[in-house]
């Protein structure tokens, strides 16, 4: 059996996406699956995934 490319998770905290093998969107020497997540979500941009609300909670908790 060859090597299968691990999909892992979203570095971005509460993100449950599965990033990629050749779409991660690198910063910072961590994975994400989408270019908001990337940046934490500036300006309460969504995570690419409509059902996954990592970006809500970036900004609006504590
Ligand atoms: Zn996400
Ligand atoms: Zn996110």
């Amino acid at each position: 059996m060859s090597e299968k490319p691990v999909n892992s998770v979203c570095a971005c905290e509460g993100c449950k996406c599965q990033v990629e093998p050749g779409k991660a969107v690198i910063s910072a020497g961590k994975a994400y699956c989408c270019q908001a997540c990337a940046e934490h979500h500036p300006h309460d941009r969504p995570c690419n995934d409509q059902h996954c609300h990592c970006g809500d909670t970036a900004g609006a908790a504590h």
